[in-house]
């Protein structure tokens, strides 16, 4: 899903050398095409000012956001903010290098500990972004002669982190457990396993049966990675994700998160209790060979992490406004991803892009901001208006948000 279409014959430029970007061309058409059709560019969009996790100024209007991933709120949470700002003028605004060199300060190490306790693992392990821990710890722990089973659906992190190493990549189709095994037992006796499975699904917004397909993946002797990015802090009784939800957190072997969502800043871990798990920080290059997070970003990381260890009613909340928003967009006959609310996220399926996009545009005229995701992120082919709910929208919010799919989704010509 990931390729662009190559053109038969790449273009030549003055001096004989083939164009390199001629390859980008069917793309640079769509995107005119989009644009002359009088739309709003939905990958240009600017945040003027942020008011709240839950408002901003976008393109000059007052905004709901609704496509954030901030699932707690956690953005503007004063005690958040105030052990940022004291982290910035005690540590200063950057570390200026790697974690295995300059970059390990105290609040590198005390964010760690703090996602240890919040899994209750033995090893946590923080990378520059979500992105970078799918990518360093794939590419690490599962080389040549070995063989890694995922989910096609998989995030692009997780289809690059393979890219990155030397494994046998085996995809099965998407949350299908026979189409697993069945992969599972081609595998040749004796080579290295690593099962990789996400808790949500963020396109479609739909779980994985991930204790059926945990069990299998360990009855083949498979080592399973979990990315459990958009679970965290809100999915579980202690917001640990999916795997902790299912009652099978204990034979996932490595959990992958990201601070870009619950937690409210950015970066990225693996968990784990791997006996041998630090000898990762050796051995991973996208840990290695990168500058660690800044003493601000680590510190807001921390205090947040520790909030959200305490955070059941803002969960419950949350699974109020996903269920709410859900169950009224059905009723208003839009065709979502999922047949019921699984996570804190809804995608409501487009027709096809001219019509998704003017959807989000009549969306955008009437205060909402949601994302606008098409092929080649989307499975199938699909044009998706992805909605992420937040602990932070109130009821009244919500009530609003679905008047104005309905009024969009009527100027749009989707209902
Ligand atoms: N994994 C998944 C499933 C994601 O959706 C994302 C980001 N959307 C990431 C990893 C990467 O996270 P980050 O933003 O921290 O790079």
């Amino acid at each position: 899903t990931e390729a662009v279409n190559q053109p038969d014959q790449p273009e030549v430029i003055e001096g004989g050398q083939p164009d390199l970007f001629s390859k980008f061309d069917p793309l640079i058409e769509m995107r005119r095409n989009l644009l002359d059709s009088g739309v709003e560019d939905p990958f240009s969009l600017v945040m003027d000012r942020v008011l709240s996790p839950t408002t901003a100024i976008c393109n000059g209007r007052e905004t709901i956001l609704l496509g954030t991933y901030n699932y707690m709120g956690m953005t503007f949470d004063p005690d958040v903010i105030e052990a940022g700002q004291k982290a910035l003028t005690d540590f200063g605004s950057g570390t200026t290098g790697s974690r295995v060199l300059n970059g390990t300060y105290s609040g590198h190490k005390a964010v760690e500990q703090a996602l240890c306790e919040f899994y209750a693992m033995d090893h946590a392990m923080v990378f520059s972004t979500g992105y970078q821990a799918n990518l360093g710890i794939i590419s690490t722990i599962a080389g040549k002669g070995d063989y890694i089973i995922l989910d096609i659906d998989s995030h692009a992190s997780i289809w690059d982190g393979c890219k990155m190493g030397d494994a046998e990549v085996v995809p099965f189709k998407h949350n299908d457990l026979e189409a697993m095994e069945k992969r599972l037992r081609r595998i040749p006796e004796g080579a290295g396993k690593l099962v990789i499975l996400e808790g949500v699904y963020s396109m479609m917004g739909d779980i994985a049966p991930l204790k059926e397909m945990i069990a299998v993946a360990k009855k083949h002797g498979a080592m399973v990675l979990v990315d459990e990015a958009h679970s965290m802090g809100f999915i579980g009784p202690n917001g640990r994700g999916v795997a902790e939800d299912q009652g099978c957190l204990d034979d996932v072997d490595f959990v992958i998160g990201t601070f870009s969502k619950s937690v409210g800043t950015v970066g990225g871990f693996c968990v784990s209790n791997h006996p041998k798990f630090e000898i990762m920080r050796l051995v991973c290059r996208p840990y290695v060979f990168t500058a660690s997070l800044p003493p601000s970003v680590v510190a807001t990381a921390c205090t947040s992490i520790r909030k959200l260890m305490h955070a059941a009613d803002k969960r419950a909340h949350l699974w109020e406004n996903s269920r709410t928003l859900h169950a009224a967009l059905k009723a208003a006959g839009f065709h979502l991803g999922t047949e019921t609310p699984q996570s804190a996220i809804i995608a409501v399926i487009m027709p096809d892009l001219e019509r998704g996009a003017a959807m989000w545009e009549a969306l955008l005229h009437e205060g909402l901001y949601v994302n606008l995701a098409r092929p080649p992120a989307t499975p199938a082919n699909m044009t998706l208006l992805r909605c992420s709910l937040c602990a932070a929208h109130t009821a009244e919010q919500v009530q609003q948000i679905v008047g104005m799919f309905q009024r969009a989704g009527v100027k749009a010509g989707i209902l």
